[in-house]
């Protein structure tokens, strides 16, 4: 399983972080469905693609839930 991380204060092409929230653009081939998630999420901070449901993002906070998102880490099929 490819699995990319990625961290706040980089200009990436595919993905945006700023402050709790992330945009992904999902990897998997013939999907490229942008979604978003946030750390405040009631599970913590993990999201499957809402169209392929074949990547899933994972974030780490600073603190609690809703804090500041420190590493996103991406997974797909
Ligand atoms: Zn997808």
């Amino acid at each position: 399983m490819p699995i990319k991380k990625y961290y706040p204060g980089n200009d990436y092409d595919e993905v945006d972080i700023f402050g709790n929230n992330a945009a992904f653009l999902c990897p998997v081939e013939n999907c490229g469905k942008v979604f978003i998630t946030n750390t405040t999420r009631m599970n913590d901070g993990l999201k499957e693609c809402p169209k392929c449901g074949k990547s899933k993002v994972t974030l780490q906070a600073e603190g609690g839930r809703g804090t500041k998102i420190v590493e996103a880490t991406i997974e797909w099929d």
